[in-house]
């Protein structure tokens, strides 16, 4: 469906990537009438950085930039210019007193011998005995594709920790490149030579602003679009489908012909006049992320120099991701010769809540256990934040509920795009974010395919 850009009076809630993504394409292509309102006074969404007063940058959680997309690549490339830092990624998994390389199937050996034998067990009978039936959920998958033993040690738990629910729970449709199958040669062969492997996936090498931390990239892009379209501390309170007006928070409205929306998507339909789609909406889950930044004083140990995170699938540590942040800039600091810092992920669910006015100490009892920090004198900052809205749960009945939500608004000339506009966690790291909000444009503009999102362009009317 091609509409007319040109006549049409676009709408973008929100100036994270996707929004921003939108808006950068429309002004690339030379549609001049649209407005971004974000409800923060700053840009970045869930990918911006804060500053503290005590001299340290913070992201909400680790973010790391490699990209599947020339287009996006071109323009960090464009935004930041020379102000890259590439790193080589070095994840690790904490269990059982040590630490394991990222991906655990791929480095069983560090494991005691019973453990170790489990593992390897598991994998064989994944292997040689063919699934009755294809898995109905993310558990079956896991167990599928690792054997018991790597399941119950490693793939389980971590994954409750993450997504704040059983994998039972969870489809199995959103795996793709987001979780690292299993090589039984390369297991082998890794136990037999006695040899760490680390490599794998998209993210084996990645990139990080210099300076500012990851909310650097979506402030220079900001600072490139007409300031007189953004509008900033305006946070969209209730929206007339029927009518197709905006209210907002301070009492203003505005009308549109196309809204392209990136707030969450369940929100955005239970604040509307959308009844019929209400009851879909409401089968869409979410977790909410806790994210504590401790700065400290010194350097970090040596076991830590060059590790860029960590995973945690044990119950006893809160959180189920370490990030040594100060090792992806030294501006993450005030002075990167007398301080270094860490910033930890603790999910919240429903099923796993958190208690909050326990969270920093039991975070910190975590740090001491995995031996990751040695005391807490040298703990000079902490930093906290919450996302209510984290992670998009792929839940069992999420595609279903989708299907009938995106057409829908799609119909009323409202485009729900982004990590929680469209709900697709697959789909949902900063270059597909932003790109969804380009795709989304070109389609509008020129009626091409959105690849990202893989919403096929209906009929001509
Ligand atoms: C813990 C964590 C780690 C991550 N790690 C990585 C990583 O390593 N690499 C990577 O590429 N990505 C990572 N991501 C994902 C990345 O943050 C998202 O891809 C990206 O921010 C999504 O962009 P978005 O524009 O779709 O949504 P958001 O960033 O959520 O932006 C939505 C915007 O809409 C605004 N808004 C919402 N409601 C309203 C309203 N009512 N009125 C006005 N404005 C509103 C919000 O304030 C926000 O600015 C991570 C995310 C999390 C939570």
């Amino acid at each position: 469906m091609t509409l007319a850009l040109d006549k049409a009076k676009v709408a973008i809630i929100g100036a994270g990537p996707a929004g921003l993504g939108a808006a950068w394409r429309l002004q690339e292509l030379g549609f001049e009438n649209w407005t971004l309102f974000e409800k923060e006074t700053y840009p970045g969404g869930l990918a911006a950085s804060f500053s503290d007063a005590a001299g340290f940058t913070w992201d909400i959680g680790g973010h790391v930039q490699f990209s599947h997309y020339p287009y996006f690549d071109n323009l960090m490339d464009r935004l930041l210019g020379s102000g890259w830092l590439r790193h080589k990624r070095e994840s690790w998994i904490w269990i059982g007193e040590r630490f394991v390389p990222y991906p655990f199937q791929h480095n069983i050996r560090h494991l005691p011998r019973q453990e170790m034998r489990d593992c390897l067990e598991g994998l064989i009978r994944a292997r040689t005995e063919s699934p009755a039936s294809p898995p109905a959920n993310f558990e079956e998958w896991i167990l599928g594709q690792f054997g018991e033993g790597i399941a119950r040690q490693f793939m389980l738990p971590y994954n409750y920790k993450v997504w704040g629910c059983s994998p039972r729970e969870l489809n199995c449709r959103w795996i793709g490149e987001r979780v690292a199958k299993v090589d039984l040669e390369r297991v082998v062969f890794n136990l037999l030579d006695a040899r760490d492997d680390l490599g794998w996936g998209p993210n084996d090498t990645f990139r990080f602003p210099l300076h500012g931390g990851t909310g650097a990239i979506w402030t220079k892009l900001a600072g490139r679009l007409p300031p007189e379209r953004l509008v900033f501390g305006k946070r969209l309170r209730r929206l007339d489908a029927t009518r197709r007006v905006l209210h907002f928070q301070d009492g203003s409205e505005e009308d549109y012909d196309i809204l392209i929306s990136t707030a969450p998507l369940d929100w955005l339909v239970r604040r509307s006049d959308l009844e019929d789609l209400k009851d879909a909406a409401g089968r869409l889950a979410h977790s909410s992320t806790h994210v504590v930044g401790i700065g400290l004083a010194g350097e970090p140990p040596e076991h830590l120099r060059s590790k860029t995170w960590m995973y945690f699938p044990e119950s006893h540590t809160p959180f189920y991701r370490a990030t040594v942040y100060s090792n992806y800039s030294p501006n993450n600091v005030p002075d990167i010769r007398r301080f270094w810092s860490l910033m930890l992920e603790v999910s919240e669910s429903p099923a796993k809540p958190v208690d909050d006015e326990r969270l920093v100490d039991s975070v910190i009892d975590g740090l001491l256990s995995a031996r990751l920090i040695e005391d807490q004198a040298s703990i000079v900052d902490v930093w906290r934040y919450r996302a209510e809205y984290g992670y998009p749960t792929p839940t069992l009945s999420r595609d279903e509920a989708l299907g009938i939500l995106l057409p829908a608004l799609d119909e009323l000339g409202i485009f729900s795009r982004g990590r929680f506009g469209a709900w697709k966690y697959e789909v949902s790291n900063q270059d597909h974010s932003l790109m969804q909000g380009v795709e989304l444009v070109d389609r509008l503009a020129a009626g091409s395919q959105e690849r990202t999102l893989g919403v096929a362009v209906p009929p001509a009317p």
